[in-house]
């Protein structure tokens, strides 16, 4: 059972000093521009530890987990026919919790836009309670799989756990929840 541990204070919230963090993909999914805080890009897909060589890539180099390119090509296709798609997300680091807001929106000739914008981030204290062996993190809303159902999420208790378990198993899905919302999204 994951503990969720809430959050004392706002150290950030919307405002002029919002992150926002915007990329382009051509109609081959590759990297055509990227504009804002390139680390906070790598930072939103997972990958902290990027060069800053990665025009003309393919987006799916940056994000992990074969269930979440599997939704996010659902959501592609939906943008390439001509609908904005828009859906909150969270991206945490050690001891925080980072609310985001994600468009995803139509351009010329098969291009899609996305736009990243930080909502809201708080700190989050680290509890006691070591996670199961196996842990699944959504890659919407930052749930951990425990091996019977999703909790509610704890990065920073998870990371610090993790550091004294090398051998545990951390990969990138999508809960219940998300799939039911985006599944909505996809249908709407
Ligand atoms: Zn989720």
């Amino acid at each position: 059972m994951i503990v969720s541990t809430p959050a004392p204070a706002r150290l950030f919230a919307s405002g002029p000093d919002m992150t926002r963090i915007t990329y382009d993909i051509d109609d081959a999914d590759r990297l055509s521009a990227v504009d804002g805080d390139w680390s906070a890009f790598a930072r939103d897909n997972g990958a902290p530890y990027l060069a800053d060589s990665v025009l003309g890539r393919p987006l799916w180099d940056f994000i992990e987990g074969d269930s979440v390119c599997a939704v996010y090509r659902q959501l592609l296709e939906r943008v390439r026919r001509g609908s904005t798609v828009t859906f909150p997300f969270r991206c945490d680091g050690p001891g925080l919790t980072r609310s985001l807001l994600m468009t995803m929106s139509p351009g010329a000739q098969g291009s899609v836009s996305f736009t990243s914008l930080e909502l809201l981030t708080e700190p989050q204290q680290p509890t006691a309670l070591l996670p199961p062996p196996q842990l699944t993190v959504c890659s919407w809303c930052q749930s951990i799989w425990a091996g019977e159902a999703w909790g509610d999420a704890d990065f920073a208790q998870w990371e610090l756990a993790l550091q004294g378990r090398q051998a545990t198993l951390v990969s990138h899905g999508i809960c219940d929840r998300c799939a039911l919302a985006l599944g909505a999204s996809l249908g709407s």
